[in-house]
């Protein structure tokens, strides 16, 4: 199971995307422990939109833990503020930079691409996708000197179209918002939002229980909110 963390903040934000440093502290046991008890538990973290806050909050409680995390970096807002983000107006977060992700890498995080703007890629021309995808792989390659080979689309949006240009350009493996969506190229995560607890992770890696069935509904229609109204103040 891979789960979508993306802001992970002790103040008060707009929407459901950030998790307290406190919460995250407990879920973080709770995977730690299981882990423990079960060998063949498989549990993946994974950071959208490299926020400076994964360096401030998570990467402690990761460290102390002794586990790592996925991050997926914005090429074109290192060091920058997310205005990408409509919510950003009245809390805005400011995204790592460069010399910040080399010392999250440092920390053994792998750091891969989630697009060079956060544009909804269904909507661009091919050239513009080209940009989105290419660009940001070559720039975090070059911050990196490593490969950038895994690709997280904005918003967990893509197409067929999306998927033969990522591969074009060089890219191995792609992820998605969605928990039951996979395939030869794109994978599903779980999302991970403020009202998660251990109880709720639980029903998830226990997806016949009468839990999982209320969590994946509860999913849905967050889901089905968001692309109703961006006054949801939801953003991924
Ligand atoms: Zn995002």
């Amino acid at each position: 199971m891979v789960l979508a963390f993306h802001k992970v903040e002790p103040r008060l934000t707009w929407g459901v995307t950030n998790y307290s440093p406190d919460q995250f502290a407990k879920l973080l046991d709770f995977i730690a422990d299981l882990k423990l008890s079960d060998n063949d538990v498989s549990i993946e973290l994974t950071f959208d939109d490299g926020y400076k806050s994964f360096l401030d909050h998570a990467d402690g409680m990761l460290t102390e833990r002794n586990l790592t995390a996925t991050i997926f970096a914005l090429s074109g807002y290192l060091g920058k503020r997310n205005t990408w983000d409509y919510s950003s107006i009245l809390a805005p977060s400011p995204h790592m930079n460069a010399e910040e992700l080399r010392i999250a890498a440092s920390h053994g995080h792998k750091i891969q691409s989630h697009t060079h703007t956060h544009r909804d890629l269904r909507s661009l021309s091919k050239t513009e996708l080209h940009t989105e995808l290419a660009d940001s792989k070559a720039i975090l390659e070059d911050i990196l000197g490593a490969e950038v080979s895994e690709i997280c689309y904005p918003f967990g949006l893509y197409n067929d179209r999306v998927e033969e240009v990522a591969r074009e350009v060089g890219y191995a493996k792609g992820w998605s918002m969605n928990p039951t969506d996979s395939g030869p190229f794109t994978f599903g995560r779980w999302g991970i939002y403020a009202y998660d607890t251990p109880l709720t992770l639980w029903a998830k890696l226990n997806p016949d229980s009468f839990g999982a069935k209320l969590e994946i509904l509860k999913l849905r229609t967050t889901s089905l909110m968001a692309r109703a109204g961006r006054f949801a103040f939801w953003t991924e």
